[in-house]
């Protein structure tokens, strides 16, 4: 008999954890797995603001593929997906064509810009490895560059960071940090430098606990941060910003305007032919895309509804984790027999970092953690996300352990 090909695209949390999940289910001789990347590496998508704002090294959040993989097992093919084709059962690589009897999508998340004019081509997000090398770069250099011109620019000592949810105040909380140390290796004084934060909702981190976010708040500002709350980041030039609030138009120089406003699926997604919902696939329970039996969709390409509070549930790495456990089950269920499992999302709670030695969670429900004890509780986050998919080996290597 012909064993099933299994194909799986995007090697972060969705995907990676469901094909290590996958190939411990499924003998040699049960189906191919193939799993396809753009990159030889997966990296903890999670951590990508450190890298950002040079609190750690890349390397620490990258690993390689291979090294993670049971090679008679999974067959991986380092590529880019430039089209899925679900009813020819195909998708069409930078080099290669693959067929499928069973697909999983997981190619993750991109910026949203919402059609704001001049981000695309003038402002930095946090999305990769490549995009967060980039900016620690970008802001070394430009630190370098103000004390060797005859005319120092203020523009190029102006950090803005566009959107106050997560991924905007985890940022903060590292450059924040980082900034004194530049100051002093580039002869800086720090009172020059200014960081600030656009936020178009009344407050930083919408929906989030009330006494959380003010801690945050006062945290970040008594590190430097500038918070401009109820404005929206209108337009990005290459020397500027251009925010509204109140009606009130205001231009604020910088070279440096990191977008953290949101994030979209994958635009592939949409362009698929899947049946979609704002570019998202609205699984069904078992994470199949309604459209087409045979495809999976799991982490941020995926919508699933919060019938609690009804939303869709913010896209999250530990969601997609969990759908990967569920998609792993129900593919060797498909390929083996057996029942397949519907999704049923287990909220661990939310912790985000403020910065080394301080964060802000809620976790259990309802507790409430800050300060040093949220920091240590987000280590253990990042490392048992490392144990999913590397075991103990992978935390050791690559873990977080400076807890002082
Ligand atoms: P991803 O992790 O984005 O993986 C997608 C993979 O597909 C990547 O390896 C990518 O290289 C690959 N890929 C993309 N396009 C192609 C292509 N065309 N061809 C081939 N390969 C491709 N969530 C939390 O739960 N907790 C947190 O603390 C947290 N912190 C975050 C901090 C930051 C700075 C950011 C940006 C996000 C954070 N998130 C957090 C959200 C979380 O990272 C995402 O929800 C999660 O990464 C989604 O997982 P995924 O598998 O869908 O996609
Ligand atoms: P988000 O959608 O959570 O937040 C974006 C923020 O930008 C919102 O507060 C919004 O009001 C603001 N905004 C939108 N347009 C704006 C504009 N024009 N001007 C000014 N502000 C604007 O996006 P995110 O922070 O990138 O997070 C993406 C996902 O990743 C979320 O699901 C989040 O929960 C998750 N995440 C989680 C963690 C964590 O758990 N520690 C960390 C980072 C990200």
């Amino acid at each position: 008999m012909n064993k099933p090909k299994i194909l799986i695209l995007g090697a972060g949390y969705g995907g990676l954890t469901t094909t290590v999940k996958l190939q411990k289910k499924l003998g040699v001789n049960d189906a191919h797995i193939t799993l396809v990347n753009k990159h030889d590496y997966h990296y903890e998508a999670t951590w990508l603001h450190e890298n950002a704002a040079g609190t750690l090294h890349h390397d620490r959040s990258r690993v390689k593929i291979k090294d993670l993989l049971n090679s008679s097992k999974v067959n991986f093919v380092q590529d880019t997906v430039v089209a899925i084709k679900p009813d020819e059962k195909k998708v069409e690589l930078e080099n290669d064509v693959l067929d499928y009897d069973y697909l999983v999508v997981a190619l993750g998340f991109e910026a949203a810009t919402f059609g704001i004019p001049g981000l695309i081509e003038n402002a930095f997000t946090i999305g990769s490895i490549n995009q967060a090398r980039l900016i620690k770069q970008h802001i070394e250099y430009n630190f370098a560059m103000y004390n060797n011109e005859p005319e120092p620019k203020q523009e190029r000592l102006n950090i803005v960071v566009g959107g106050g949810g997560f991924t905007g105040i985890e940022f903060l909380g590292e450059i924040a940090n980082r900034i004194p140390q530049l100051c002093e290796e580039y002869d800086i004084d720090r009172s020059k430098v200014r960081i600030i934060n656009v936020e178009g909702a009344p407050s930083i981190l919408p929906g989030f606990d009330p006494q959380l976010i003010e801690y945050a708040m006062n945290s970040l500002e008594s590190r430097g941060v500038e918070f401009k709350l109820g404005a929206l980041l209108k337009e990005c030039k290459p020397d500027g910003i251009v925010i509204e609030k109140d009606g009130e138009l205001e231009e604020i120089p910088t070279v440096t305007t990191i977008w953290a406003a949101g994030v979209r699926a994958n635009s592939l997604v949409e362009k698929s032919g899947l049946e979609h919902n704002r570019g998202k696939v609205e699984v069904k329970p078992d994470l199949r895309a309604p459209s087409h039996e045979d495809v999976f969709v799991v982490g941020d390409c995926a919508l699933i509804w919060n019938k609690d509070n009804d939303r869709p549930y913010p896209p999250t790495a530990q969601i997609a984790m969990q759908e990967a456990s569920v998609c792993a089950h129900n593919l060797a269920a498909l390929v083996k027999g057996g029942e397949l499992d519907n999704f049923e999302f287990n909220n661990m709670g939310t912790v985000a970092s403020l910065g080394h030695g301080d964060a802000i969670g809620v976790i259990l429900g309802d507790k409430k953690l800050f300060g040093w004890s949220a920091s240590v509780m987000k280590k253990i986050i990042d490392n048992r996300s490392l144990f999913k998919i590397g075991g103990i080996g992978l935390v050791l290597k690559k873990g977080k352990f400076n807890i002082f």
